[in-house]
């Protein structure tokens, strides 16, 4: 497989400086795609490993200073480097993050897979059991994993001490005024709270080659993958939060959960709060949980939406067969790019393309392609020929997106006419299909990150919406 990561070079030389932990940063060095470096995980410590394995790992990463290559510090966890630094140090925050322990957590969800199958097999319990414990618990949400029938002793013993039902709860729920929309706002027992959306679609509505279009009403959830993000893009509010941390499988999981009993629930997406191919291997698990027996979705009715973090989006064709992949795109261009998405100093543009080339290869899946529209930044008609070029040879769908205003953005939205010119250019000369995202939940805080936002400054925001989907 052809070389495609140009990126990260860890020499993660951490210290302990008054207090404040930093990461001695190196300029990149080419290394290989996930697939010839022997997998995921080689180059980025799994937050599941323990100390001693995350440290050998880490330097077994330690790589060589380049020629001209210069060191500075970072905190750990923060996305400083977007506007100011020419190395890679997004793409190393990443790692940064990989390293991380995990937000303090009393109890696991009965819903974090691995690590239940994992105690059951310690206490010699087969993990069949894990089926009956979640067939049992879903059916009867307010009893807890060790009140399940049938259960060995020793299992009950070790569930009633460390499992728990549902680790998070619903700490706000609001509706919009035209009952498309309703926004979870949910705490987790770490104390910090993530968003999820459902948004109610009727099928039936408009047309469809000439006729009407087959299905019912159906219900989308958006789901978050990581308090806050770490990516920053300009025009996102939870790109001002910074990442806070990861969510494990089973808090993923909670959101299908708690969205259910709202509605019955057909798609998920994964566009609400953070990068999910950050966040991988959670983000892994929980779909797998998604589309298994329990709960039963359909693979091709889950959308993993990335700013574009190229391993990822290579192994994940391999890894999760079915599941859709949309690309936030933004820009046609690296150097526009640069200036929406930080994150494409560190996977640049014409490597991004390459690894969507790949993962078509692999998955043979059209790509959706989602495209925030700016006014006078990335709208222009110049802007949307060099968008047609670049994509028109690939099997993808555009999802134009207005923009709506966040709390502290100096963007401003497209007009209408914009939208629609923009949009003709892409079909007419370019044959590209291409869709206006539908505006909803309006009158609640729609977009990503903004209500929890709201709730940590206290004030009421304007809506955004723009991490929205359209999954089909
Ligand atoms: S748009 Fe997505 S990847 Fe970018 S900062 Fe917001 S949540 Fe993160």
């Amino acid at each position: 497989m052809k070389c495609l990561h140009n990126s990260i070079s860890t020499k993660a030389n951490h210290q302990a400086k008054g207090g404040k932990r930093e990461v001695g940063l190196s300029r990149c060095t080419p290394l290989h795609s996930t697939a010839e470096r022997g997998g995921e995980g080689r180059h980025f410590p799994k937050p599941e490993q323990g100390s001693r394995e995350r440290e050998r790992v880490r330097r077994s990463n330690q790589v060589r200073v380049s020629e001209g290559g210069f060191t500075h510090p970072v905190k750990l966890g923060c996305v400083t480097c977007n506007a100011t630094c020419s190395c890679s140090c997004v793409a190393r925050a990443v790692a940064v993050a990989a390293m991380e322990p995990l937000p303090h957590r009393n109890y696991y969800s009965v819903f974090d897979s691995d690590i239940l199958k994992r105690e059951l097999d310690r206490i010699g319990v087969k993990p069949l059991h894990v089926f009956t414990i979640w067939t049992h618990v879903l059916a009867h949400l307010d009893t807890e994993a060790h009140d399940v029938p049938g259960l060995p002793h020793a299992a009950i013993e070790m569930l009633k001490t460390r499992f728990k039902t549902l680790t998070s709860q619903v700490q706000d729920q609001q509706t919009s005024a035209d009952g498309t929309t309703t926004k979870l706002l949910i705490r987790l027992q770490s104390g910090q709270s993530v968003e999820a959306v459902i948004m109610r679609h009727d099928a039936g509505a408009g047309k469809y080659a000439g006729g009407p279009r087959q299905g019912g009403s159906r219900a989308t959830l958006c789901v978050s993958s990581q308090v806050g993000c770490q990516m920053g893009c300009t025009f996102c509010a939870t790109g001002t939060m910074g990442l806070k941390g990861n969510l494990s499988a089973g808090e993923i999981v909670e959101q299908l959960v708690h969205a259910s009993q709202v509605c019955p629930i057909r798609n998920i997406v994964f566009m609400g709060m953070g990068e999910p191919l950050n966040n991988y291997k959670a983000v892994v698990e929980g779909t797998r949980i998604m589309t298994g027996r329990c709960f039963g979705l359909s693979p091709t009715h889950i959308t993993i939406s990335t700013v574009g973090v190229i391993p990822r989006i290579l192994s994940i064709a391999n890894d999760l067969p079915g599941v859709n992949l949309a690309l936030s795109l933004h820009a046609p261009t690296q150097e526009l790019r640069c200036q929406i998405v930080p994150t494409a100093k560190a996977y640049p543009l014409d490597k991004l393309i390459a690894a969507l080339n790949c993962y078509q290869t692999i998955s043979g899946r059209r790509v959706l392609v989602e495209y925030v529209m700016l006014a006078g930044i990335n709208d222009s008609e110049e802007v949307a020929h060099q968008l047609g070029a670049l994509l028109k040879d690939h099997e993808v769908t555009i999802n134009l997106i207005p923009y709506n205003p966040a709390t502290s953005s100096s963007f401003k939205p497209t007009s209408q006419e914009g939208l629609t010119s923009f949009q003709k250019i892409l079909r007419g000369l370019y044959g590209i299909r291409t869709t206006i995202r539908q505006e909803m939940g309006q009158d609640i805080a729609g977009a990503c990150g903004q209500l929890v936002i709201a709730q940590s400054v206290k004030q009421t925001p304007k809506v955004t919406d723009i991490e929205e989907l359209c999954a089909a």
